[in-house]
């Protein structure tokens, strides 16, 4: 606690690292790639799963579990998809271990308990998924059929950072299948702003909605559409997908329904995703220098009470709090009382600044008397005394203000760092200078969206969904182009 987090502006990478780290929410583990998420940290992700399961469920999908194992054969079958995550793919070749005869007190693989059929740790799980949905659909009357699951998953990645990219991470993946292609794009869209929603309201973190180009793709979809965020680094992450997969799987999996006439159709499929990373997206969107900047809606202590008392006063000064804590709490406030007699309210206070706690209340037997208390904000850290009486009702407006101004914050440094650019030049010199969104004109090909990538790392994020329509000529190339798309340099 003592020690200072680096500094944003000097080492942003480093800043996050030791916020994540130093703030409880998770830390590296033994195991290559894959991170503890400790209970604070845990505690943030339940919230963002209670709020999302909702979500779902409002819109009308059920829970489901399936296998974390998948035959090769199984994943072979739609060759987009498998080819796609083949090289991010950890396998399952053996069922045994014995006693090393070489190596006494060591264990190894018994050669004689190889698979016949290796199994893939899944990736994600549209293979088995659909493998199943198979037997669960004959007719129109079995569609629309809308599963969620929560799981974990696996993706080999070769550079893994705390939250935004690690092998082993936890997410939820919905899968459905439909009797039209509308209708299926009808769901994939109703995700995305499912999730633009919950990106904005939530984590009061602005988004791009758009759709991805085919070298961004997911593999096996036919479209993916996605939401960006802008962290404060300038960089763009990508928050959260949803893949229309027209009939791709259903035609590897040969999941057919009997239409109203009695005839055979293979269906039409969605998916669609988010993950852990959000946590990653919520430290990199508000939090500063001295620590976290939660919102209001996703912490889980919302506002922390620090007595502030003489040696021997603390049970005396305790009995006279816990009255607040409850007026809180009956309004479905999340409130602790920092109760340690092992520390001075000064470290309390940077801890709790910290772990991002929206509101800190300091209490004295005086305030008591007086009938006002010491509120500080965490955002702006400005602090201010509020009559003891409305204490409720000032904390739950308060509490709403901040989640908006943590919103508008956000809202505005996107804006600032957007710009609109005409040439290649240009281009350059704004990645360079400032970086952020760069939005600007693209002749359609793979071969020029590559060229600038590996010309300025910068990647085509989406063909946003609200840019209108606009002749130009590719910044590049001078092809024509009828629309401007968002460039930036990516987590
Ligand atoms: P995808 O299945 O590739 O569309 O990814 C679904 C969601 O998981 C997206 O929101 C990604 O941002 C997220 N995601 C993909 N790979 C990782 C990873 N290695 N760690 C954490 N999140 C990931």
């Amino acid at each position: 606690m003592s020690k200072q987090l680096p500094k944003r502006s000097e080492d942003y990478s480093l800043w996050y690292n030791e916020l994540v780290k130093r703030a409880g929410l998770a830390e590296n583990s033994p195991v290559r790639g894959c991170m503890v998420i400790k209970p604070y940290g845990y505690a943030i992700w339940e919230k963002m799963q209670r709020t999302l399961d909702d979500m779902f469920k409002r819109t009308g999908h059920q829970n489901a579990y399936f296998p974390l194992l998948v035959p090769r054969s199984m994943f072979e079958a739609e060759e987009q998809n498998a080819e796609g995550f083949a090289k991010e793919c950890a396998v399952v070749t053996h069922y045994r271990l014995q006693t090393d005869p070489d190596n006494p007190g060591k264990l190894r693989v018994d050669p004689n308990a190889k698979l016949e059929e290796e199994l893939i740790i899944r990736p994600t799980s549209e293979a088995i998924i659909w493998s199943t949905y198979k037997n669960w659909i004959q007719s129109y009357r079995d569609l629309p059929l809308l599963i969620n699951q929560w799981a974990n998953v696996m993706r080999w990645e070769m550079r893994t950072r705390l939250f935004l990219r690690t092998a082993e991470f936890l997410w939820q993946e919905g899968h459905t299948a439909h009797a039209t292609a509308e209708e299926a794009v009808a769901e994939t869209r109703q995700m995305l702003n499912v999730y633009a929603e919950f990106a904005e309201e939530w984590l009061a973190l602005p988004v791009v909605k758009g759709v991805k180009t085919e070298s961004e793709r997911f593999a096996g979809a036919l479209d993916t559409y996605c939401i960006e965020g802008m962290m404060q680094d300038g960089k763009a992450l990508q928050a959260g997908t949803s893949h229309f997969l027209g009939q791709n799987f259903a035609k590897a999996f040969d999941v057919q329904f009997a239409n109203k006439d009695g005839q055979l159709e293979h269906v039409w499929g969605t998916s669609w995703g988010v993950s852990t990373r959000l946590m990653g997206a919520l430290v990199m969107a508000h939090s500063d220098d001295e620590g976290l900047v939660l919102p209001p809606k996703l912490a889980p202590i919302q506002v922390v009470i620090v007595p502030i008392y003489k040696t021997g006063q603390l049970d005396e000064l305790l009995e006279r709090i816990r009255p607040i804590q409850m007026g809180l709490i009956e309004r479905g406030i999340s409130v602790k009382i920092d109760d340690r007699d092992t520390e001075r309210p000064g470290f309390k206070f940077a801890e709790w600044e910290l772990k991002g706690v929206p509101v800190r209340i300091a209490v004295g037997a005086r305030d008591l008397d007086n009938g006002t208390l010491e509120v500080a904000r965490r955002d702006t850290k400005e602090k201010m005394n509020l009559p003891l009486a409305d204490i409720v009702n000032s904390v739950d407006t308060l509490l709403t203000d901040i989640q908006q101004n943590i919103y508008r914050k956000a809202y505005n440094f996107r804006e600032e760092n957007t710009t609109r650019v005409d040439s290649y030049d240009e281009f350059k010199q704004v990645l360079n200078d400032k970086g952020g969104f760069v939005v600007a004109h693209w002749d359609g090909t793979a071969e020029t969206e590559k060229r600038i990538k590996e010309e300025t790392k910068a990647t085509i994020r989406c063909i946003a969904l609200n840019e209108p329509d606009e002749d130009g000529v590719c910044m590049v190339t001078g092809q024509p182009s009828k629309r401007r798309v968002y460039f930036a340099q990516a987590y």
